[in-house]
């Protein structure tokens, strides 16, 4: 019996989930995309310790660029770490995925409505399906209380080689401002690299001309000579404070399968969810490749939506973590967790990059010398949060 699965958006969750998926004799799928390329405008990084062996075999044709080790700086640490690094292109992502699905994806299809079993694109035409799969990414999520990890990046071409042989994940020693800043450079080739001015901060909203002028001034200190802009990005990534993950997604929604950050399947404390993406499309090829298949989306959503619920509990440390980073520091005084965090065992860094810290490794991290005044960290964590108007949103 073959199930027919549309997966709605071609971004980083439903493409992985369709990877997985699209050697399955057993599954007929169909990936609509609004957009005439799968993935956007992205580059997805992550750390070789985020993801299984096995994860990282079959995500391998998607990588573009990977590093062994990696380095952070900080007024007063510099830290070089051994944990390789690794980074997905869009590009790289539509030419390896479009290459393999071919007329299984549709572009340009933008859905307007969808149900358990159908899906209604914007012409009017209607599709039937066994499973759908809500993967469109970011949309409003009510009952979430968030700040943001904001970034501009570019991607620089250099008149000389740069010289730099791995990631700067965190370079924390600029001017801090709008919160805790840093900048992140990957050397994609001896001449090219992606320069972001990150912050974490309280307000989503990105100055995109000032923020062009910091990657610019930043590249200049560096001593870059730029010959060409290659490419831009920009993110707007939810940092969750606090939650009811009931209203996020009701039971009675468990029955519309989602995927990707609209099953909230993302690390509360980075906004990244490489590794959840991952992890899901492995579950639904193992419950395909099972003698009862994938089922409906009656039996998919609500295994998504336990993955969902299990993931939210686990994370919250991450939770306290934030709130401890946004609520008890002052924004000028944030960076001052990060390098006190990155003091750690690596391994202990690696889970926490992860999001599978334990609890001694949520011990280790908040002990040692206070980074901010231990009464000002425990009033954050009981008072109540000044509400703002939750909107985790991105933009690329
Ligand atoms: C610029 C940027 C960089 C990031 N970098 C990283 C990183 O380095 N590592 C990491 O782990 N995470 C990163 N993230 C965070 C997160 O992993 C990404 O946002 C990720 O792409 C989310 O995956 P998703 O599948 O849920 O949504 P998306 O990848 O956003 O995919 C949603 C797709 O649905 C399509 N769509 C939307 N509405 C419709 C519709 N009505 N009909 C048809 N199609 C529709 C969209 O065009 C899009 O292709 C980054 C985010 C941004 C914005």
């Amino acid at each position: 019996m073959t199930t027919r699965v549309v997966l709605v958006g071609g971004g980083l969750a439903n493409g992985l989930i369709a990877w997985r998926l699209q050697s399955n004799p057993g599954v007929e799928l169909t990936v609509l995309e609004r957009e005439a390329t799968l993935g956007g405008n992205h580059t997805w990084s992550f750390h070789d310790t985020d993801v299984s062996e096995d994860q990282m075999r079959w995500l391998r044709p998607f990588v573009a660029a990977s590093w062994a080790g990696h380095d952070v700086v900080f007024p007063e640490r510099r830290r070089s770490l051994e944990g390789g690094y690794l980074s997905i292109t869009a590009e790289q992502f539509h030419a390896t995925l479009g290459g393999v699905l071919g007329d299984r994806v549709r572009f340009g299809t933008a859905v307007r409505s969808l149900g358990p079993d159908r899906v209604e694109l914007d012409t009017g035409e209607v599709l039937q399906a066994d499973v759908v799969l809500d993967g469109r990414g970011p949309g409003p999520v009510p009952g979430l209380e968030v700040r943001y990890q904001k970034f501009l990046g570019q991607f620089l071409e250099l008149r000389e080689e740069h010289g730099l042989t791995r990631p700067l994940l965190m370079d924390g020693t600029i001017p801090q401002q709008d919160g805790y800043r840093f900048v992140y450079t990957l050397p994609f080739g001896p001449r090219t690299v992606l320069i972001e001015d990150t912050y974490y901060s309280d307000t989503p909203d990105l100055d995109v001309p000032a923020l062009r002028a910091e990657v610019s001034g930043y590249a200049a200190r560096r001593g870059y000579a730029v010959t060409r802009m290659l490419r831009e990005e920009t993110g707007v990534l939810p940092i969750v404070l606090a939650g009811d993950p009931q209203r996020i997604w009701p039971a009675a929604e468990a029955g519309l399968p989602r995927t990707g950050i609209r099953a909230g399947l993302f690390h509360h404390t980075t906004g990244y969810s490489l590794p959840e993406a991952a992890g899901l499309a492995d579950e639904l090829a193992r419950l395909a490749a099972s003698p009862g298949g994938l089922g409906t989306s009656a039996t998919v959503g609500p295994l998504i939506r336990r993955r969902f619920l299990r993931r939210w509990r686990q994370q919250a440390f991450y939770r306290m973590l934030n709130r401890l980073l946004f609520v008890a520091a002052r924004p000028d005084e944030r960076y001052r967790i990060m390098q006190h965090f990155y003091r750690l065992p690596e391994p202990t860094v690696a889970r926490f990059y992860a999001g599978r810290s334990t609890f001694g490794d949520a011990f280790r991290i908040l002990t040692g010398k206070p980074p901010i005044p231990i009464p000002r960290a425990l009033w954050s964590l009981l008072k109540p949060l000044p509400r703002t108007t939750p909107q985790p949103k991105e933009s690329a």
